[in-house]
């Protein structure tokens, strides 16, 4: 990584070759076979090509606004050169004005006619959100959405009920079954889906179509070739009202590829980016440390594993 993201700072993972290329496996190096399975069915439906065929030709996308000053903020914004801004807000150490003058920031960066969405991670009490939601709502001249603003599921639908702003549920979508809770819990107006955790392009795009709810696909800052599939994901939905969170190869500091999927003009060319064959290899302790990871699953889909 180019800078630490959600603790992170040094992204692994595994390219499967297949007969229609290589599928990308990147697990968060924290999650048990159970919670990596599904994101090796991903991997393995790029490298068989069992994608859906596209409906649009390229993806919108946002930039992302970390929990910098106002002045960088209006920086990031001008050279990410998108008409939506993901801002993060809700920084330990951080207070509300922090947050106001960012969003104030990045609306002034975007114009009248940009979309700004804020990200809380989950880091708001349903009362901390009742009272700052409309500070922010003001101060971004109508937000887009607000993303996670707490916890919880029920405390997501606590939110949707008291507000104006719509909800986006993230980090409460994490399992195949989730999407399905937070329809019933009427939790969201928006899903965030990834395609990896959720089993892959055609997982999304049957959960998309089951639970009703408009969908931005987000990255898990797979490189190029791992994020050609959630590109695959947003050009298939039948309907793409929202930017999705996709521009994230430029945190990498290399991928696997010399054509990475980036955003021009706020928008991602639906594409397979082709597999760098300089790509450095990895030390042998890491090989050996994912060729573990990928016999555990193996193992734990034949049944070998409690
Ligand atoms: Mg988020």
């Amino acid at each position: 990584m180019r800078t630490r993201f959600r603790g992170v700072t040094v992204r692994e993972g595994v390219l499967l070759e297949g007969p229609a290329g290589w599928g990308e496996w990147s697990p968060f190096l924290e999650y048990d076979a159970a919670v990596a399975e599904p994101w090796l069915r991903c991997a393995e439906e790029a490298a068989a090509g069992d994608w859906p065929a596209p409906v649009r030709a390229s993806v919108p996308v946002n930039v992302t606004v970390p929990a910098v000053d106002a002045e960088r903020a209006h920086a990031i914004v001008r050279a990410g050169g998108c008409a939506t801004a993901k801002v993060k807000v809700a920084e330990p150490g951080q207070t509300l004005a922090d947050d106001q003058a960012r969003v104030e920031a990045v609306r002034d960066a975007l114009g009248p006619a940009g979309r700004v969405r804020i990200d809380v991670n989950g880091l708001w009490s349903t009362d901390e959100a009742l009272a700052r939601l409309p500070v922010l709502d003001r101060a971004a001249g109508g937000l887009e959405y607000v993303e996670q603003p707490c916890a919880t599921v029920e405390e997501l639908a606590a939110v949707r009920r008291a507000v104006g702003v719509p909800v986006a549920a993230d980090e409460s979508i994490r399992r195949a079954a989730d999407p399905y809770r937070v329809r019933d819990l009427e939790a969201a107006d928006v899903a965030v889906l990834k395609v990896q955790p959720l089993g892959g392009v055609r997982a999304c795009l049957r959960i998309a179509e089951d639970i009703g709810l408009p969908v931005v696909v987000s990255s898990a800052l797979e490189s190029s070739i791992g994020l050609a599939a959630g590109v695959a994901l947003a050009a298939a939905l039948p309907e793409l009202p929202y930017a999705c969170g996709l521009a994230t190869a430029q945190l990498l500091a290399a991928d696997t590829t010399t054509e990475p999927l980036l955003p021009v003009a706020g928008e991602i060319a639906v594409r397979v980016p082709a597999l760098d064959p300089g790509h450095p290899v990895a030390a042998p302790d890491r090989v050996a440390h994912w060729e573990a990871r990928l016999a555990e699953v193996r193992a734990l889909r034949e049944g070998r594993l409690p």
